[in-house]
């Protein structure tokens, strides 16, 4: 790529010209928006050279989104819901759609609404198990759910309420189990405890169409045996309580890879889940069910951000822990990093960074390290990737940072589970 010496700050480009071919772009000069008329490139570095973006980029790459689905749908023994959480955005959710993806985890009415717009055939389960009765009426009546989760008598009794007594509702006990091979702990904030399940368990038994008992084993679980262990607990509870359960939800988990954390592979965790429920006879005529988040779309996007001002091994660049990098602020994720410069080579030599975002808060750091090119400088890119799950979705508008600008690529992800084991 040959192009002419580093641009001002903020300076428009109507045209591009690259070896192969002209790219025109519209003069848009309104902040927040991307300054091009296409919304889908071939590649990350095709985007950028054809239009220079100096605000972030969240990229999407639907080929890596539908190859991952498909894996899942055909891995896993079961119906797969995809946790909407992770990443809500229209063009992901008609991509697991058209992939196959069937059934929606959702957790609020505002996702409800938003399944609904985009994937209209969806079946959503409304899996937050504390939720406002506005939120259960209107799920209910207005949108059709049947399925809620519950990990306390007080949300059993709100629902059926709200739902007059419903006859037609499936019910999923939130268990509280171990999390300790995750990244992320998700049990201390939800989730009944299993010495207090039986009386909820049979309560909800009396009151439920389907049954379920659902847990999670914490995001980024680094081991397949976590949830052998939560199952071997809902078998025993379920066994203790005498009830028939008809849907086993083994929930998210399911982790992606980033540098330094490299997780047993995807498969081995499908074959220990297959493997625990053919050894537990409870399980042979229930419904199996799990709501992957993160390994459904942490490969299938990117945020592409720009340096700003560089001093010494610190960055600052235009999107931060307000942004879409809230996970590399103090859960201290690291994730892979590419540096993308026009009219010129980067150094080979490469170099630890941290990360300053764009917002007025100290606390608006990124201690990576993020490995870079020495030379990285300001006006050059990086393309920070696997962050297709809880990337875009934690953006914020603080200090006036929020970019809304969203592209299509083609290329494949920095890095890829599928190709590390
Ligand atoms: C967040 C969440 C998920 C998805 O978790 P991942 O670790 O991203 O797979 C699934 N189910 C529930 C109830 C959740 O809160």
């Amino acid at each position: 790529m040959k192009n002419s010496t580093t641009e001002p700050p903020g300076s428009l480009r109507n045209t591009v010209s690259n070896p192969s071919h002209t790219v025109q772009i519209a003069k848009a000069p309104s902040k927040g928006r991307l300054r091009a008329t296409k919304t889908k490139f071939s590649s990350v570095d095709q985007l950028v050279f054809a239009t220079r973006p100096d605000m972030p980029v969240h990229i999407v790459r639907p080929a890596t989104i539908t190859s991952t689905a498909k894996w899942f749908l055909k891995q896993f023994p079961g119906d797969v819901l995809f946790a909407v959480k992770t990443n809500p955005d229209p063009i992901v959710l008609a991509t697991l759609a058209k992939a196959g993806v069937a059934h929606f985890d959702v957790a609020s009415l505002g996702e409800v609404k938003l399944v609904a717009e985009n994937v209209p055939s969806a079946e959503m389960y409304f899996m937050h198990p504390v939720k406002s009765r506005e939120a259960i009426h209107a799920a209910y009546y207005d949108y059709g759910v049947r399925s809620y989760s519950l990990d306390s008598l007080e949300e059993l009794t709100k629902i059926l309420q709200v739902t007059g007594y419903a006859r037609d509702l499936n019910l999923y006990v939130r268990l509280s189990i171990p999390n300790e091979h995750a990244a992320m702990s998700l049990c201390g904030k939800f989730g009944v405890a299993t010495h207090d399940a039986a009386e909820l368990l049979i309560e909800t038994r009396k009151v439920a169409a389907k049954l379920g008992v659902c847990f999670h084993v914490g995001s980024q679980c680094m081991d397949p045996s976590a949830y052998v262990t939560a199952m071997a607990l809902t078998a025993n509870l379920v066994r203790e309580t005498g009830v028939k359960l008809d849907v086993l939800d083994i929930g998210g988990g399911f982790p992606s890879v980033y540098p330094g954390m490299t997780p047993p592979s995807l498969s081995s965790y499908m074959e220990t889940i297959r493997a625990a429920l053919k050894a537990e006879p409870l399980f042979a005529s229930c419904q199996i069910v799990c709501e992957p988040g993160r390994a459904l779309v942490a490969e299938g996007g990117s945020t592409l951000v720009r340096v700003e001002l560089r001093k010494a091994g610190m960055l600052y660049i235009n999107d931060g822990v307000y942004g879409s990098l809230f996970d590399a602020g103090t859960p201290a994720f690291v994730y892979p990093v590419r540096a993308i410069r026009m009219g010129g080579e980067v150094s080979q030599q490469m170099q630890e960074f941290s990360f300053y975002g764009p917002t007025c808060d100290s606390l608006d750091v990124m201690h990576g390290p993020f490995t870079l090119p020495s030379d990285i400088r300001e006006g050059d890119w990086i393309e920070i990737g696997q962050l297709g799950a809880y990337g875009a979705t934690m953006r914020t508008n603080f200090n006036g940072f929020r970019s809304d600008a969203t592209v299509e690529v083609a290329d494949k992800p920095l890095l890829s589970i599928f190709g590390t084991n």
